[in-house]
């Protein structure tokens, strides 16, 4: 039985109430987890209130140095950690060992520049007088994530947050909450009481109650836009970053390498089963080379091997639970009916399994073009011209990363300044993440940035000084 952590210590809910977290591979129970009453909420908020005041006084140097305890202590864990990844979401293994890197290069990183921590000094207009900005803590943090990246998401939003000097809160997604357990436990003996605190529960309950806490200064967010858009009503004049869905396009044009573009295509549309907020949902391939890439891309697709996570042999596992498989099939109905053309997949295949399904014939006013369907469905386009292919890529409300494929330098160039997403990538898969670099969308993808030195600045703001001598 998980419990919840607050102020150093593993707590009874108050409520009484538990949930399961089970494996979607298999359907078993891994554990029973406590759901908290509003009553924790408000002892976990307290707690962080509490201890705030001594850790934000440290320096921020020192702070650095318990995240890198923290991080030496991921890395111990990091093999057991990937296979309770891969039990509770049903990511393949690789895919788990993946996001758990990705949370050790961010620590790495955060330890090392964010210690640097730095605002900037100005001439000012007056005689003898200093004036110059530093960074402050906002307070109390909340940290509300979603299940498909339940290491990375955490520590990206935790390691910043902490070294910045604030206390947190963290309330995990309900599909995924023994991952945060096992984070939160790595800290127990590193991070000072009430620093860290895990409430666990369901989101419209425990999470909304969460960010409209009078106690929270600062909400970050990862998970869907229409969560995203009720966080955004809700919190107030809370501080909000907001990292929500995506509908990402990859655009291949003829001077492409078209071997690699299926390959990467393959693996965007279906890695950790199309869960992805940068997976490739949409590509829209070039007329003049769509002969040459439909046939390699069902043939690499029809060679994916669907199954349990934890068989080395698996390429894709299967859907979070059995209502996203139902989700996903409604599209799947829809978009036929709609008069979309399947040309493979289409079918649950029991349990929370779906086969990686392909369509074309599919137009930019349907729902499965504009939708984010977070599962193995990818919607196949040709467009005539790089200005046709750009429209198409732009014309959805989601705006997270793309991708265009050529070898032509003035293509590359209009793809990068054309394309409208937060990240564009030139000649690989919409979904690249460096720890030391921006991560983060427009228009419907989201407010504000993690990673780099903008991922700090979500959990800081910045006081001015002036200094008369
Ligand atoms: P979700 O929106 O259902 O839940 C995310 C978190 O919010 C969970 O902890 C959940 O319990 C909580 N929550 C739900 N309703 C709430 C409410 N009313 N008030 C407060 N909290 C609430 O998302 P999910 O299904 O866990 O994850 C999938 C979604 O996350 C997809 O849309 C995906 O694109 C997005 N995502 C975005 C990024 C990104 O960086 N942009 C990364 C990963 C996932």
């Amino acid at each position: 039985m998980q419990k919840l952590y607050i102020n150093g210590k593993w707590t009874d809910a108050g409520s009484g109430e538990t949930f399961e977290s089970y494996n979607p591979s298999t359907g078993e129970v891994i554990d029973t987890v406590q759901a908290a009453s509003s009553a924790d909420i408000d002892m976990a908020m307290s707690a962080a209130r509490a201890s705030f005041h001594d850790w934000t006084v440290t320096n921020v140097t020192e702070r650095a140095e318990y995240l890198r305890r923290y991080l030496y202590a991921l890395r111990e864990e990091k093999e057991e950690l990937a296979k309770l990844v891969t039990r509770e979401t049903g990511k393949t293994l690789s895919e788990s060992a993946g996001e758990i890197e990705d949370a050790l290069n961010l620590s790495d990183y955060l330890v090392g520049e964010g210690k640097r921590f730095f605002g900037y000094v100005t001439p000012s207009t007056m005689k003898n007088r200093l004036a110059y900005t530093q960074r402050c803590a906002y307070g109390v943090a909340a940290l509300l994530a979603p299940w498909n990246f339940p290491v990375s998401i955490i520590v990206w939003k935790m390691m910043p947050a902490l070294l910045c000097g604030n206390a947190v809160v963290i309330k995990p997604a309900s599909t995924a909450p023994l991952t945060a357990g096992a984070l939160v436990s790595f800290g127990e003996d590193i991070f000072p009481p009430g620093i860290v605190n895990l409430i666990t529960g369901g989101g419209g309950s425990v999470g909304k109650q969460i960010i409209s806490h009078d106690e929270v200064d600062v909400v970050s967010f990862t998970g869907s836009t229409e969560v995203g858009k009720k966080i955004k009503n809700a919190a107030g004049l809370k501080e909000v970053g907001l990292e929500l869905g995506g509908k990402n396009p990859a655009l291949i044009m003829p001077s492409a390498d078209i071997r690699k573009a299926v390959n990467d295509t393959v693996s965007g549309a279906f890695g950790v089963a199309g869960q992805r907020c940068t997976a490739t949902s949409r590509v829209i391939v070039h007329e003049d080379i769509i002969d040459a890439f439909k046939p390699l891309l069902l043939e690499k697709t029809g060679a994916l091997k669907v199954g349990d996570g934890l068989d080395p042999g698996t390429d894709m596992g299967p859907l979070i639970t059995y209502g996203q498989v139902k989700a996903v099939d409604g599209y799947v109905r829809g978009a036929i009916e709609a008069g979309a053309r399947p040309l493979c997949g289409g079918e649950a295949l029991g349990g929370c399994y779906y086969s990686p399904t392909i369509f074309d014939r599919v137009s930019t006013d349907m729902q499965i073009a504009r939708e984010e369907i977070f599962g193995p469905v990818l919607c196949l386009f040709t467009c005539s011209s790089l200005e046709e292919g750009i429209h198409i890529a732009n014309d959805v409300p989601y705006g997270l990363s793309s991708a265009i494929y050529t070898r032509d330098l003035r293509e590359s160039f209009r793809g990068t300044n054309e394309l409208a997403s937060g990240i564009v990538v030139v000649n690989n898969p919409p979904g690249a993440v460096e720890a030391h670099l921006p991560f983060g969308g427009v228009k419907e993808s989201g407010i504000g940035r993690s990673g780099g030195i903008e991922g700090i600045n979500e959990f800081s703001r910045t006081k001015t000084v002036y200094i008369d001598y």
